[in-house]
């Protein structure tokens, strides 16, 4: 039997253990976190769960679906037609149709049309390879001109991106159009217990498998042993020793924590950078409005736009309060990501006060969370640079979200990344050399029991 390391418990540790352990490995994974779920992860709130920040799935998740099916929620998945609006100097306008295009007030009749030729373009290109050459904001320009790219798309691009998004090539805006908006009308899915349903049906899964979860221990570094094995250095503990390790961490990790290995330059040296969120998540008695997402341009607001959960999560899973997501995509070493959370969740009441006084007056209550690590910035030519999944053949294997590109980064694109990886990894691990059964080094035997294994 072969003993395998994971390191993180976000959806793509989950998938990869889910999917080691059917092969019949010894697994134990390492999250840093209390919790498993990573980005999906969830904070109590009276008698329930909320989501730190906002998820949900899309008819066309097929590996995400393939999991939920597989994990028994099917029965759980509730979909419903969502609507996106688009705030541009406080006037709200629906972006559904190709009529509510025509009737798009702030672009000129001309514009509009070129808008709707744009988004034939995007269908019809799909994924081809020579758009991940050039960047979305020069392909945009080029289609619709300067002004329609300002008022529209510029506030999306920053909307997910921040204010690297001239960086971002026009095979992610395609690819990501495509998954969201191409497929005719807007549905969206969510399950009814929430992503924590499947989070605690993961677990229970790998627990039923024998997989060991040791939460709260962060991975320091990944070493090789004279014996060849892999040892997983956690703060405090001797190396645990495996045959292998799969890390999902974020590449800017992985590379720090590899720093001994014999790693291919084309991994340890490839610059990404991560875009960072703050999330304010409001509990009101009243809606905001009907759509599930809208981007505030121009609207002298802090937030770059909001996600009305309750437009998609019915709200029993919220004690019949609206759930609403203020949201800002920005770098961690930026001022605004460093503002204590109470400075930011003013900032947030106080744009909800304007935009909308009459749901702002009931607020229930508000919390604040931010996440460093969240949207790889993708720069032009980023599909010739895609890490491998199997980096040292065998021994240590990459399934993090730096390699989802062009997919869009989500559960379903971390689980499809996961089935990709695992035939060759299973190939290659049955190739390498058996646990040696002379006697080993101090470092060589894997010391389960050291520290008491916590169940999530
Ligand atoms: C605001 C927001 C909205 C989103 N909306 C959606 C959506 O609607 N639908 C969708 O599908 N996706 C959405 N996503 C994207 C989705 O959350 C990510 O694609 C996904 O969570 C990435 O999963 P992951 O497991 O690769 O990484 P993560 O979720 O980041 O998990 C990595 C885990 O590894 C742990 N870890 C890292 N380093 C170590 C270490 N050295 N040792 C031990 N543990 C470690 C971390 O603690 C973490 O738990 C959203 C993300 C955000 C932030």
């Amino acid at each position: 039997m072969r003993d395998a390391a994971i390191i993180g418990g976000g959806i793509s540790g989950l998938a990869a253990a889910l999917a080691v352990s059917g092969l019949g490995h010894r697994v134990t994974l390492f999250e840093s976190d209390t919790q498993l779920g990573g980005l999906g992860t969830t904070f109590p709130w009276r008698d329930t769960h909320l989501e730190r920040f906002y998820h949900c799935l899309l008819p066309n998740d097929d590996s995400l679906l393939e999991r939920v099916r597989e994990l028994g929620l099917e029965s759980q998945l509730l979909w419903r037609k969502t609507h996106m609006g688009f705030m541009y100097q406080r006037r709200t306008w629906p972006l559904n149709t190709p009529r509510d295009l025509l009737t798009f007030g702030p672009l000129s009749i001309f514009e509009r049309l070129r808008m709707g030729v744009l988004g034939i373009r995007v269908k019809r290109a799909g994924l081809a390879g020579d758009l991940d050459d050039i960047s979305a904001e020069e392909w945009i320009r080029s289609h619709v001109g300067a002004r329609v790219f300002e008022i529209l798309w510029k506030p999306l691009l920053s909307a997910k991106i921040g204010d690297q998004y001239g960086s971002i090539p026009a095979l992610w805006l395609s690819s990501r159009m495509n998954r969201e908006k191409c497929a005719g009308p807007e549905f969206k899915g969510c399950l009814r217990g929430g992503y924590r349903s499947l989070i605690v049906a993961f677990a229970m899964a790998l627990c039923r498998r024998g997989v060991t979860i040791r939460l709260g221990m962060r991975a320091e570094a990944i070493e090789q042993l004279p014996t060849g094995r892999m040892g997983v250095r956690v703060a405090g503990h001797d190396a645990f020793a495996f045959d292998y390790v799969i890390s999902t961490s974020p590449l800017i990790h992985f590379q720090s924590m590899t720093r001994t290995l014999p790693i291919p330059t084309s991994v340890r040296d490839l610059q990404l950078d991560y875009q960072g969120v703050m999330s304010g998540v409001f509990l009101t008695r009243k809606p905001f409005t009907p759509y599930y997402w809208m981007p505030w341009v121009d609207s002298d607001t802090t937030a770059q736009g909001s996600i009305e959960m309750s437009n998609l999560v019915p709200l029993e899973r919220s004690r019949g309060l609206h759930v609403n997501y203020l949201v800002n995509y920005t770098h961690r070493s930026s001022e605004l990501f460093s503002l204590e959370s109470d400075t930011m969740l003013a900032r947030y009441r106080r744009d909800i006060e304007q935009l909308y006084p009459e749901p702002a007056a009931t607020i229930e209550e508000a919390f604040l969370f931010r996440a460093p690590f969240v949207e790889p910035i993708w720069t032009t030519g980023y599909a010739r640079q895609v890490p491998p999944t199997s980096v040292i053949p065998g021994r240590l294997y990459l399934a993090c979200t730096a390699q989802v590109y062009p997919r869009v980064n989500s559960w379903n694109s971390c689980c499809a990344l996961v089935d990709e990886m695992i035939p060759r990894l299973a190939e290659e691990v049955a190739g390498i050399a058996p646990r040696p059964t002379t006697r080993q080094t101090p470092h060589d035997e894997p010391t389960p029991g050291a520290v008491p294994a916590r169940q999530p």
